[in-house]
């Protein structure tokens, strides 16, 4: 068998292996175990290494599975301690993945597709057209690579404490995937972080937030960016489709079904487009109203992004002075308010800057537009 015809483990979560190791290898289920130690704690990918593993056992391993992340195209850190990495999907494609280091933190954003197919006017990964869904082991794998280089241990030596499905594209139009690779993340064999350390950000696939929360206790932050459906449709497209009064439904909904988390709303500072006292103010009542509704002070949260330019854009970032007035608008008004630093923009590894290398684009959109319209949402209606 070669390679690519094996299967890489990568791909499995928790439940996944211990079937492959059960059905597939007749071995006991706790085989898994062990070796998602070896992979996730260890960041080891030689069968032959496992040392706990008998000799029939790798023998078969090696015949039949692989454990292959990504390989490293780039490795770029930046002066302020945030790492960006360009790493190798197939021939043709490379995505970006970003571990931003904060005061007892280390924070990694993860890619979720090749490219992204919703058109959001703001972000640089739009700009590239769409390719293709990554798989689970493609998104882990991304968390495999900070892990190694950052010399991380789960339980014992944290150097990473959150992921964020924050870099390029869309996770809720690549579920099935994301939420495997999210359980590898959580689950204590794998990276072990606590369910409110992994973030899922959606620019407002209702029907998927609904899913999400029958599945997943993840952290969910929402890119708003706008407060009227008039502003929003014009920058965030997909707005058309699912009109802010049902996404802020969808996340009372989510909030309910999860009594302890909050839900973060994105809203990226735009000079002149929507950071006047007038949105401010708008904002605020959007956000109080999913507070009486889940009744839970504080239940919406927003997160200023600072505009991050690239080139060709016709947007510019909001002066200082402005985002602290918004800022201090949303507070006075009572609502929970924080301004993100911009890191890593020395690298282009800020929000909206990921590029990576989409190929292919003009075919696939095509058929992305085909499929995110009539497949994942009418599957779920
Ligand atoms: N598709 C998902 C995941 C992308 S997350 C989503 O839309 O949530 C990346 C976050 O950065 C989103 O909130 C996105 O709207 C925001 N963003 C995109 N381009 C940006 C830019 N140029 N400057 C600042 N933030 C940006």
């Amino acid at each position: 068998m070669n390679d690519t015809a094996k299967v890489n483990l990568l791909d499995l979560d928790r439940d996944g292996l211990e079937r492959f190791f059960a059905e597939e290898l007749g071995e006991k289920r706790f085989r898994a175990h062990q070796i998602m130690k070896w992979i996730y704690h260890r960041h080891v990918c030689d069968f032959a290494e496992m040392s706990d593993l008998g000799k029939d056992l790798r023998a078969k391993l090696e015949s039949r599975a692989v454990v292959m992340p990504p390989p490293v195209i780039l490795d770029k850190p930046s002066t302020d301690g945030t790492h960006k990495w360009l790493l190798g999907m197939d021939q043709a494609n490379a995505i970006e993945a970003v571990f931003i280091p904060d005061k007892g933190r280390g924070t990694l954003c993860v890619s979720s597709q090749v490219g992204c197919g919703l058109n959001c006017q703001f972000c640089s990964t739009a700009t590239q057209g769409f390719n293709r869904n990554l798989s689970t082991a493609e998104i882990i794998g991304q968390v495999w690579v900070a892990a190694k280089h950052l010399g991380n241990v789960p339980h014992r030596q944290r150097k990473l404490t959150n992921v964020v499905m924050m870099g390029m594209g869309e996770p809720l139009l690549n579920f099935d995937n994301v939420v495997r690779a999210m359980s590898i993340m959580r689950d204590d064999y794998g990276f072990g972080l606590a369910n409110k350390r992994v973030t899922l950000s959606t620019a407002g696939l209702v029907p998927m937030i609904d899913r999400l929360s029958e599945v997943s206790d993840v952290s969910l932050a929402v890119s708003l960016h706008a407060p009227t459906d008039e502003l929003r449709t014009e920058l965030v497209p997909l707005n058309k489709k699912y009109p802010i009064d049902e996404l802020l439904d969808a996340c009372v909904r989510y909030a309910l079904r999860k009594p302890r988390t909050s839900i973060t709303f994105e809203y990226t500072m735009m000079q002149g487009v929507n950071d006047l006292p007038e949105h401010a103010r708008a904002l605020a009542k959007l956000m109080r109203r999913i507070d009486a509704k889940v009744q839970r002070a504080n239940t919406a949260k927003v997160n200023l992004i600072p505009f991050n330019p690239f080139a060709g854009t016709r947007f510019e970032r909001s002066e200082e002075t402005r985002i602290r007035d918004f800022q201090k608008l949303l507070l006075d008004a009572g609502v929970l308010t924080m301004v993100r630093r911009t890191r890593g923009d020395d690298i282009d590894a800020a929000c909206g800057q990921l590029k990576g290398q989409v190929m292919d684009k003009t075919r696939r959109q095509a058929e992305f537009k085909r499929k995110t319209h009539i497949d994942s949402i009418t599957r779920i209606n």
